[in-house]
């Protein structure tokens, strides 16, 4: 696979701009979209707006993610999309690079200027000589299961149905898996990327190992991924899905506890979630239950099998079942914003579930359609161990847990008031486990999930020099910062 890959490496830098840009130094951005247009291979297609795959190559997840860009491109080859950054970086043209668009963020994948959608590198390949998968940047987690099943091997991927593996990937990656193999970027080979200078190369742990090192986490700054290699292992079926309760009880409470203090299988992992729906106007707590085999050990999940259920979906399955049992609801405006800690505390989770109760009682008068959510990621204390140095997280020798906020809502003129009720919150929990005697003031933050406007030092710490420096030979002109995201 590599030898192929390795062949295919080549510059465009010979290509002539002049022609399809003309002298002029200010470019309108639907100019820059027809240059787009003139260059690329028949591989590739520009849409406008009042088109289907424009409506779709803009849409996002969260509704406030989405913007209205001038065209959308969806490139169908590397050497095209080396072309389109070449013309983006003379123009100056802002541009969005979107894997499936599922980030909580405004303005990461999205954009005015020219919207370019991955979906078209949709390839999900297996070499059973090397146990490496060929992912391209265009797919979701469902595809990746789906074409992977006949092999009977697994990826370390998402937990959701719909979750781009692009943006997943190049932020970190925690999975059902996290506890046996790391993050997801602790298992990527090699990453295809195009550079802004149009160049198409692979990094991996001999070739370009700086920018091996800075795409592990380290998103769109270096360049456009087309392909992830991922190192697989065997899969048939796993066990679990999600139990669904009312309210949280002690029941829940102690049995979330007491599977992190006391499960130390690295093939079982939890996932509580405690949640209020203003549309029921009720709190619910869902707990996802994952082994990673046909069957889990007797006895290890008796306590979740045990609580009385409003909805119970746990049965053995394919992974690609599992992750489309509980699917998640989208059409809202939705925001992500999380904390680090080094420990989880029965002080700790009831002070989470007390925060759903604050917010809701606050924010729901003025706030239409609100859904809260807080999950509490309860992982061994050895995941991080499985994977070499990274962009993220900066260190690796302590774990870090996070605490994820997801906030749900209707109306844009609420987005202000969400923000600042979601910093507020992750301010107040940070300081619940600071008071505990965690150290966690400094702990670096997962990148997917943090809320814009948060300086970088909190989620690269004394990573971000070397990654700065990394930026300057792969984009010396910084091209990439003309698309939106988490700026080294
Ligand atoms: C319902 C839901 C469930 C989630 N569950 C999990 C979970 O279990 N574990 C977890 O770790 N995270 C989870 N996340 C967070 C998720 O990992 C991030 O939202 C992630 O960024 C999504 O990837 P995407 O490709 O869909 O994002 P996008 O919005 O398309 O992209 C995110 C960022 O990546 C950049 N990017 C995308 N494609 C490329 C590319 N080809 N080359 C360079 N840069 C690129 C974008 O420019 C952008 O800055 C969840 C999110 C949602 C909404």
């Amino acid at each position: 696979m590599r030898h192929i890959l390795q062949s295919i490496l080549f510059f465009t830098s010979t290509f002539s701009y002049t022609g399809v840009l003309g002298s002029d130094t200010g470019y309108s951005h639907l100019a820059v979209c027809n240059a787009v247009a003139q260059v690329v291979s028949s591989k590739s297609s520009i849409f406008y707006p009042g088109s289907d795959q424009y409506n779709s190559d803009n849409h996002h997840w969260a509704l406030s993610s989405t913007t209205n860009s001038t065209c959308t491109v969806e490139p169908g080859t590397a050497e095209d999309i080396g072309k389109i950054l070449t013309i983006l970086g003379i123009t100056q043209a802002p541009f969005g690079v979107k894997g499936a668009g599922h980030t909580g963020n405004p303005g990461f994948s999205s954009t005015v200027g020219v919207q370019i959608a991955m979906s078209r590198f949709n390839e999900v390949s297996y070499d059973a000589d090397t146990g490496i998968a060929k992912i391209g940047a265009g797919n979701v987690w469902d595809n990746v299961y789906a074409g992977l099943q006949p092999f009977n091997v697994g990826v370390v991927g998402g937990r959701v149905s719909g979750i781009g593996v692009a943006g997943f990937t190049l932020g970190g990656g925690y999975s059902y898996k996290t506890n046996e193999y790391g993050l997801t970027i602790d298992t990527v080979d090699g990453f295809e990327v195009v550079l802004p200078s149009g160049a198409v190369v692979l990094a991996d742990a001999t070739h370009h190992p700086d920018l091996f090192y800075g795409l592990k986490g380290g998103y769109n700054n270096f360049g456009i991924v087309t392909a992830f290699y991922l190192k697989t292992h065997p899969e048939t079926s796993v066990w679990g899905g999600s139990i669904t309760t009312t309210g949280v009880d002690g029941d829940v409470m102690a049995a979330v506890l007491k599977f992190y203090s006391t499960v130390t299988d690295s093939k079982a992992a939890l996932l509580p979630t405690f949640n209020y729906d203003s549309s029921i106007e009720m709190s619910i707590t869902q707990l996802g239950l994952f082994y990673n085999a046909p069957e889990p050990p007797q006895g290890l999940f008796d306590d979740f099998m045990a609580i009385p259920a409003l909805v119970q979906n746990v049965s053995t399955r394919s992974l690609l079942s599992l992750i489309q049992a509980s699917p998640e609801p989208s059409g809202l405006r939705g925001s992500f914003h999380t904390t680090s800690l080094h420990t989880l505390s029965s002080a700790f989770l009831n002070a989470v579930v007390n925060e759903t109760e604050f917010w809701s009682a606050k924010l729901t008068p003025s706030v239409p359609g609100l859904f809260l959510s807080y999950d509490a990621e309860p992982f061994l204390s050895s995941y991080l161990s499985h994977g070499s140095p990274s962009a993220w997280p900066p260190s690796r020798s302590t774990a870090l847990l996070p605490i994820i906020l997801y906030y749900a809502w209707a109306l844009p003129e609420n987005d202000t008031a969400i923000h600042e009720a979601m910093v507020q919150s992750v301010e107040y929990l940070t300081r619940v486990a600071i008071a505990e005697g965690q150290d966690v003031a400094a702990a670096p933050l997962y990148p997917n999930n943090v809320i814009d406007g948060v300086p970088m030092e909190r989620m690269y710490g004394e990573n971000l020099e070397r990654l700065r420096a990394i930026k300057a030979v792969y984009d010396p002109a910084d091209v990439m910062s003309l698309a939106g995201g988490w700026k080294f």
